[in-house]
């Protein structure tokens, strides 16, 4: 029997796999501490993450290796 190709489960054959991580800027917390001008410690909310504590990044689909079909 030959394996038949379906579209990859992980990706739905889109190739692409979003990956979310926590951010490292602010670890996790979506909010950062600054010291301003005067001195002042002061929250602000943390820019790489828009304050949400969690990065969201597209990866090549590693199930499939980019190709959206896999081997069943
Ligand atoms: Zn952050
Ligand atoms: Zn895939």
């Amino acid at each position: 029997m030959m394996g038949k190709k379906v579209s990859c489960p992980d990706c739905q054959g889109s190739s692409k796999v979003n990956i979310t991580e926590t951010c490292e800027m602010c670890d996790g917390t979506g909010m950062r501490e600054i010291t301003d001008d005067w001195g002042t410690r002061r929250k602000i909310r943390c820019l790489p993450c828009r304050g949400t504590g969690k990065i969201t990044e597209t990866d090549m689909c590693g199930m499939c290796g980019g190709d959206g079909w896999v081997e069943v």
